[in-house]
């Protein structure tokens, strides 16, 4: 740059310096040569058009001389007031009627004195005055009358002197053209060095910035435009760098929340090319992804990329993989120049499984009160169509299937409002400290009885010290109760039953182990669900309600604790539940 705006500024000056020199040159050789003509003119009027002596001799014939050459004897004599100098201005004596030259201050021309303009204007008695500028000589012809003959007085001035003046002034003009010329060069290094330099060092910081680096500032060194142009791109450089710091942060934050965020999002630029992928998409659609990934062997089967391109807000499809549900919503983004779809996928697998879980459970609650409560009705029907017929034991017999049945809705009423507590967060623990040993042994106590009925063998494994834990005694006897029991109830007759109960780091366990019938393979991780049971008849004949287990786990959950099946080759199932010594951390609790 520096450079081209160098030779722009000698190129300006030379070119000022030369049309001025041009200019004033012609302008001053015109005028030398104008004032010349003037002076010549009005020298040759001013001789003879006054009567004054010369023009007086000049007209009065003499006898002794012949009037011609009187005549130039006589010019001659007053070549001064004429400006003759006989180099460049000569006069000549011309005959009036022929225009023959008799004589004169120089010898006659070869090929005679040409006849010009002035000449034929006095060889018609006007006097010949004028003449061009342009023309290379000037001349006057003045028309005098001698002795009753006409004579011409020519006055011929070749220019020379003019023209002479006129090459020095053209060599002084040359000269200074050639001293403006070398000061015009001088100048411009020295306006480049007050111009160019900052225009310089404004187009370096032009190029950081491009670059990317705002930190340098520019130092402004003038109050011109140009320092104002520095100023004001010292301004934009810094609006520059806080409006891509924002941005960036702003990407960064988008980055941010794209790589962790739990919904897939998968970005398609206008022709197709997959642009972005977020680590979620990856892991939901079960793939890797290469940038040669294309839309439409990716969702083309859902929407066409132009029906996607075109939408009008967002279009929806599903796809299930790997057996979770996805949802997907494909979206245009940035129609402009730039552009393309946007696919956001998200895991519904969840919410299904809790809509199918409200359905089951609502269609359960449905079906375990309908059961009790047809029995209920047909008995009562029979009762009240066979009033005073029916034997008092058979009336006896169906009042207590009536009672059973209202206890067994009342029981499941009973567990499920305990659920919905517990669901609704409205159900408190109230923490006390206790022994745990004291509960485990209670419970065996309690059984004890039941299990001898169905001719088990009941067994008690304790270490001989166990912790005092902070948790709800009623609730832990609940779960204690309910897995010892259903050990009982599903072990045939004759079975054998192991409770134990031990402490680890800081928690402490009881066992319910039994050789009865165990639990399918297939059905052990859906036993904790509510209101499921793998045998149902057997479950409702021995009073279950298939809630006991859900109930149980919510409580350990409560407590920060677990309850899980635990893993045997024998026939029979083991089952264990776990207590933090401390009581759960987080839990709001009621203590009392
Ligand atoms: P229920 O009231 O039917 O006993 P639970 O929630 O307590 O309900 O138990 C759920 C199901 O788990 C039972 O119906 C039964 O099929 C199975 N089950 C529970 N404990 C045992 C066990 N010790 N042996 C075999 N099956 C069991």
């Amino acid at each position: 740059m520096r450079k081209s705006l160098h030779i722009k500024l000698v190129l300006i000056m030379v070119l000022l310096i030369v049309s001025l020199m041009v200019v004033v040159g012609a302008f001053l050789m015109n005028s030398v040569t104008g004032y010349y003509i003037d002076e010549f003119y009005s020298q040759i009027i001013g001789a003879f058009s006054q009567d004054n002596d010369f023009i007086r001799d000049l007209r009065t014939a003499t006898e002794e001389k012949e009037d011609g050459a009187a005549m130039v004897e006589l010019l001659d004599a007053y070549a001064g007031i004429l400006g003759v100098d006989r180099r460049n201005r000569n006069f000549y004596v011309l005959d009036g009627t022929t225009g023959r030259c008799l004589g004169g201050s120089a010898p006659e021309p070869e090929g005679g004195v040409a006849v010009t303009p002035n000449i034929s204007s006095a060889l018609l008695g006007q006097p010949g005055v004028d003449s061009s500028v342009t023309a290379d000589y000037m001349d006057a012809a003045i028309p005098i009358t001698r002795g009753g003959q006409p004579y011409i007085v020519y006055i011929l001035d070749n220019r020379e002197t003019a023209r002479s003046l006129n090459g020095e002034m053209f060599s002084l003009i040359m000269e200074a053209l050639v001293l403006g010329l070398i000061i015009s060069v001088l100048l411009s290094f020295l306006l480049s060095k007050t111009m160019v330099t900052p225009l310089q060092r404004l187009s370096d910081g032009i190029e950081e910035v491009a670059r990317g680096d705002f930190s340098r500032k520019l130092e402004v060194t003038s109050g011109d435009e140009i320092g104002q142009l520095t100023e004001s791109f010292n301004a934009m450089a810094q609006q520059l760098e806080s409006t891509i710091a924002a941005v960036e942060n702003e990407r960064n934050k988008l980055d941010t929340l794209f790589l962790h965020m739990a919904d897939g999002v998968v970005a398609f630029d206008r022709e197709q090319r997959m642009i972005h992928v977020n680590p979620a998409a990856a892991r939901l659609l079960g793939r890797t992804f290469t940038q040669e990934d294309r839309y439409e062997e990716l969702f083309g089967d859902l929407f066409t990329f132009q029906q996607a391109e075109a939408a009008d807000g967002h279009l929806a499809g599903s796809r299930t993989v790997d057996g979770r549900y996805l949802e997907l919503l494909l979206a245009p983004f940035a129609r402009a120049n730039q552009g393309g779809v946007l696919v956001l996928i998200h895991d519904v697998t969840e919410q299904r499984e809790a809509e199918q879980m409200r359905k089951d459970f609502v269609a359960n609650v449905s079906h375990e009160l309908r059961t009790p409560l047809t029995n209920i009705r047909s008995y009562a029907e029979t009762l009240d169509d066979g009033v005073g017929d029916l034997p008092p034991e058979m009336e006896r017999k169906f009042l207590g299937v009536i009672l059973n049945e209202s206890d067994r809705m009342a029981h499941i009423l009973q567990d499920l409002l305990t659920l919905s507590r517990f669901d609704s967060g409205r159900s408190e623990l109230r923490l006390t400290w206790f022994p745990f040993a004291k509960a485990v042994d209670d419970t065996y106590q309690a059984i004890l009885m039941d299990a001898q009925n169905h001719s088990h063998t009941v067994e008690l494994a304790m270490p001989d010290f166990l912790p005092q834990v902070r948790a709800d005694r009623e609730r832990v006897m609940q779960v204690m109760m309910n897995i010892v029991s259903n050990a009982i109830k599903y072990t045939p007759d004759g079975g054998h039953i192991v409770i134990s109960a031990g402490l680890a780091k800081d928690r402490v366990w009881m066992e319910v182990d039994d050789n009865g019938i165990g639990i399918p393979q297939e059905d052990r991780d859906r036993i904790f669900e509510r209101f499921y049971r793998v045998d149902k008849a057997r479950s409702r004949q021995s009073g279950g309600t298939g809630l006991g287990l859900s109930i149980a786990q919510e409580i350990m959950l409560r407590h920060e604790g677990s309850l899980y099946l635990v893993d045997k080759d024998e026939p029979g199932l083991t089952i264990c539940m776990e207590l933090p010594i401390q009581g759960p951390r987080e839990v709001p609790a009621h203590v009392e």
